[in-house]
């Protein structure tokens, strides 16, 4: 295919040429071809002769003389400083481009300085036509050139797919592959789950306003719930302009001027959908429809892997009996809390929680109770710290508290709070009341300790001096030399 597109360099030459011949035939000081640069302004794409500076480079398509050639498709002659303002006196003559199928593609416009001859507009608007022929080449080239890297951009994606067993960064890939198949100017991608009748967005791309990561979606007024009516590719294509299109979140003017919206379905169960927008109405092309919906087919069953895979990742970190990050994961968040606060100077703060005499406990009441008053110390423990705050089981009766960017002192007054919420608390066993303290360790970095590291030993060593004054306290590490 691309040794088809070998006559594209000798097009532009061709065309450059030709606006020579034109300049110098009808006297005019420069020849430009402007063209479409965007939909709404037209820049210089050839220019003659070739070291000129055109000054502008570029005028928009609405509201200037040069734009109104082009929308209205006439030609123009006029005095050059009413064209460009702060121009040299002069005149320029000015022609429509159009494609042979009639699609505006820009205009010729040549410069005199002194009176242009009488048959220069017509003879222009001949040369024009010629030159729509040239670019109607070039532009088939040129789309067929972006459907092969579109083409290209959806092979490559179903190669790498499935590798992507991280929920998020695979909704974000998909967002970036689904921009590059489809030319769209933003991709958004949401989840939905059956089971809990709820849908949010995993991922966005591009000029979708903003990061919509994380927002919630219902199932029914937003483009989720489009996608779940329909099994169907669903074409926006009745807006116009730059109509208000909630198409992401309520609330989210994304103005797009069109969208396609493609359910992502896995063994026949709607799990999500794939929204791209474009700025102008139906700017799709049917090969976008059906690359979107390709890349849909195949994301499906890789989002249910990514969820399976999330699924187990989650409950390999989680402590069964209490719910709480289990010790792997406590570790994992230590070691990274560790890094950003050694990268940054601290501080932060580690305390060690044991509840005191749980033994007797469980000799008394049995493990069953026991292991009740665990649950419920952990959930007391964790409703007394902040969202960012980690709080794990560290062991058997154990649990550790990572407070990140916390110095020493707010540490204290965080960790003494959980102490008295845990000694404040009763838990209802076989009509018996029972209540346990919890004894606490604490140690920081970089006011106690002088390597993050070295927290966790200080802090239990701390722990051992609270055990020993008696339990039912928190007890500061002592500062080492
Ligand atoms: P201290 O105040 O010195 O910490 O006394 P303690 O009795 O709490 O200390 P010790 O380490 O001697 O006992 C801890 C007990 O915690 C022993 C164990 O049976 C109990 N335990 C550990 N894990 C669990 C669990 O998952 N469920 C229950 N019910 N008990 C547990
Ligand atoms: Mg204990
Ligand atoms: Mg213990």
């Amino acid at each position: 295919m691309r040794d088809s597109l070998r006559g594209f360099e000798s097009v532009a030459a061709e065309l450059r040429s030709w606006l020579e011949a034109l300049r110098l035939a009808l006297g005019a000081e420069t020849a430009c071809l402007w063209t479409l640069a965007s939909t709404d302004r037209l820049s210089v794409a050839l220019h003659s002769p070739r070291e000129t500076e055109i000054t502008p480079e570029d005028v928009p398509l609405h509201g200037h003389a040069l734009g109104w050639v082009v929308t209205e498709g006439v030609s123009l002659r006029a005095s050059r400083r009413d064209i460009f303002r702060g121009a040299e006196e002069g005149w320029v003559v000015a022609a429509p481009v159009s494609e042979v199928r009639g699609e505006r593609i820009g205009c010729v416009a040549l410069e005199f300085d002194g009176v242009p001859r009488l048959d220069a507009p017509r003879a222009l608007e001949l040369a024009a036509a010629l030159a729509g022929r040239l670019l109607g080449d070039v532009h088939a080239a040129e789309r067929a050139l972006t459907d092969l890297r579109k083409y290209e951009a959806l092979y490559g994606a179903i190669q790498d797919l499935d590798r992507e067993l991280d929920l998020a960064e695979l909704a974000s890939s998909v967002c970036r592959r689904a921009r590059r198949v489809s030319g769209a100017r933003g991709a958004v991608v949401a989840r939905w789950d059956s089971g809990r009748g709820e849908g949010s967005i995993l991922a966005s791309d591009g000029e979708t306003g903003r990061d919509l990561a994380g927002a919630q979606l219902d199932g029914e007024s937003s483009f989720l719930g489009l996608a779940l009516s329909n099994v169907t590719v669903l074409p926006r294509d009745d807006l116009t302009g730059k109509a208000r299109f909630p198409l992401y979140v309520q609330g989210v003017d994304s103005r797009a001027g069109s969208a396609v919206i493609v359910p992502m379905v896995a063994d026949a169960d709607p799990i999500g959908a794939l929204a791209v927008e474009y700025e102008r109405p139906r700017q799709y092309t049917e090969g976008d429809l059906e690359r979107l919906k390709a890349l849909a087919l195949f994301v499906g069953p890789a989002f249910r892997n990514a969820v399976a895979f999330g699924e187990v990742k989650a409950l390999s970190l989680t402590d069964a009996l209490t719910g709480l990050p289990n010790r792997r994961a406590t570790e994992r968040a230590l070691a990274s809390t560790i890094a950003v606060a050694e990268r940054a100077g601290g501080p932060f703060a580690v305390a060690v929680a044991d509840i005191d005499h749980f033994k007797r406990l469980n000799d008394r009441h049995g493990h069953d109770a026991g292991d009740l008053v665990l649950r419920s110390v952990a959930r007391t423990i964790r409703e007394g710290l902040r969202p960012g705050d980690h709080a794990g089981r560290w062991g058997g009766e154990e649990f550790l508290i990572v407070l990140a960017a916390t110095s020493l002192e707010d540490a204290a007054r965080v960790v003494e709070r959980v102490r008295r919420s845990v000694e404040l608390m009763h838990v209802e066993w076989e009509g018996c009341a029972l209540s346990v303290t919890i004894s606490v360790g604490l140690s920081a970095y970089p006011e106690v300790v002088r390597s993050g590291a070295a927290t966790v030993a200080s802090a239990d060593a701390a722990l051992y001096k609270a055990k020993r004054s008696g339990r039912n306290v928190v007890a500061l590490a002592d500062v080492r030399g």
